[in-house]
């Protein structure tokens, strides 16, 4: 009998590759197998995303693109999943009747029953209602592969942030028990791996809807002392519940990365509140002097939206301004556009799209001079690099990241392979990365 086989196509934040996984766990559960090419497989999974509307535009192209598929092979299964599925259930089939299941981010653990229990050729809508989703059955979990896992902690979001739709599209903040996740990272132990990330939308609220008075925090803490992965990562961390207790948790730990994630948005007190976003430059500066006296070497990435409505040329330079004064080590740099559906989508003071991208260039340009200079401080130092594989466009130079999450390139020997650790020194800075050669150990 011909193996089955399956495709998907992942757009979208490190939440919808978390997710990708849970499907594809589910369907090789049933015996597919997956494939690289659609035109190839029986079942073929788009999993959205619906964060930006020109995103969302070029989606739509790839679901209309998949139709001569369907007319080439009236049996393949086509399966749209993710934001947008759980936003534009119905339209999706008046807009494309080839398809066949729309899978609502809330519902995505219900793939294989829905799958057993249905005519496959039958379109199928499933609710998206907001109920719970099946945590605690576990039904999607893949086996993680490789060095690098994403573990989710949490599904969800209660912020609501001005511009953003992920509190609508992916429903209310729910917490994995903590014996779920650290059983799923000490099984990828087990199998090898090196690296975790705890996945959440805010991982700092982590815990509500738990009993025992779970946090964040007491996770961390327990996945550090108990999963035996030599690295822990963790993103996206909300500075509106970040707090000594993680911060002491971080100190303390001996696997928890020196690196966070911080998105701080915007770094003028009225844009914030405008976002919603509840705390304060203030606030947010504290956090990060409490950070690096207690853990000097950490580094610090952040995002910062640029254009928001209402923001003046006086605002966006209190934002040059926080920049220049925190140093990021990087920033993830946007252009504020419309959501709709979302409050900010509706704000009088649109600006207009000429001065949204002269005010991204300055701040890139900023962020570039700040990164570099954050780069240039770790030329001559030693660090430990978990290695990635080779580059992907010199294959003699091998490639991996520090603790730090800095990239480092290096000249290839017979010693590297994907997920050992080596013991390099940084030589040269960039901008994006830092070069450095293996330090050879002296045997007097
Ligand atoms: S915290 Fe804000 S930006 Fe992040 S997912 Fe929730 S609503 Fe969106």
């Amino acid at each position: 009998m011909k193996t089955q086989t399956y495709f998907i196509e992942s757009f979208g934040c490190q939440m919808n590759q978390s997710d990708s996984e849970r499907i594809a766990g589910q369907l090789e559960s049933l015996g597919y197998v997956h494939c690289d090419q659609h035109g190839n497989a029986d079942i073929i999974v788009i999993n959205t995303c619906c964060v930006r509307e020109s995103a969302e535009s070029r989606i739509w192209g790839h679901i209309g693109a998949l139709k001569h598929i369907k007319e080439q092979n009236p049996a393949t299964i086509i399966i749209i999943a993710g934001c947008m599925a759980q936003k534009d259930q119905q339209s999706i089939f008046r807009r494309a009747p080839h398809v066949n299941i729309v899978l609502g981010t809330q519902n995505i653990d219900r793939l294989a029953d829905i799958l057993q229990d249905a005519q496959p050729k039958k379109k199928l809508l499933e609710s998206g209602m907001f109920d719970d989703d099946g945590l605690g059955q576990e039904a999607g979990q893949k086996k993680h592969q490789g060095i690098s896992a994403w573990i989710p902690i949490m599904y969800g979001c209660d912020n609501y942030c001005s511009y953003c739709i992920v509190p609508y599209v992916r429903g209310s903040e729910r917490s994995r028990p903590f014996d779920m996740v650290l059983a799923e990272a000490q099984a990828f132990a087990r199998a090898g791996g090196q690296e975790i990330t705890l996945l959440g939308q805010n991982v700092n609220s982590y815990g509500k809807n738990l009993p025992d008075n779970w946090n964040f925090p007491r996770l961390l803490q327990k996945i550090d002392r108990e999963a035996g992965i030599p690295r822990i990562r963790f993103m996206t961390s909300h500075p509106k519940d970040f707090g000594a207790e993680l911060i002491e948790v971080m100190a303390s730990g001996k696997n928890i990365c020196e690196h966070l994630h911080l998105p701080v948005q915007s770094g003028c007190d009225e844009i914030l509140q405008r976002m919603n976003r509840h705390y304060s430059t203030e606030t947010y500066r504290r956090h990060i002097g409490q950070l690096r006296s207690a853990i000097p070497d950490i580094s610090i990435t952040t995002d910062i939206i640029v254009g928001f409505p209402g923001e003046t040329d006086e605002m966006f330079e209190q934002t040059l301004a926080f920049m220049a004064e925190i140093k990021f080590d990087a920033a993830f740099t946007f252009l504020y556009s419309k959501r709709s559906g979302t409050p900010a989508a509706t704000m009088e003071e649109q600006i207009p799209l000429a001065i949204k991208k002269s005010r991204l260039k300055r701040l890139m340009d900023l962020q570039n001079s700040i990164s570099l200079a954050a780069n240039q401080y770790w030329v001559g130092k030693s660090v430990e690099v978990l290695a990635d594989g080779p580059s992907k466009t010199d294959p003699s130079v091998f490639s991996g990241r520090t603790r730090q999450n800095k990239i480092v390139l290096w000249p290839a020997t017979p010693a590297d392979f994907p997920g050992n650790t080596r013991l390099l020194q940084i030589m040269s800075a960039q901008t994006f990365l830092l070069r450095g050669e293996a330090v050879v150990e002296r045997k007097d």
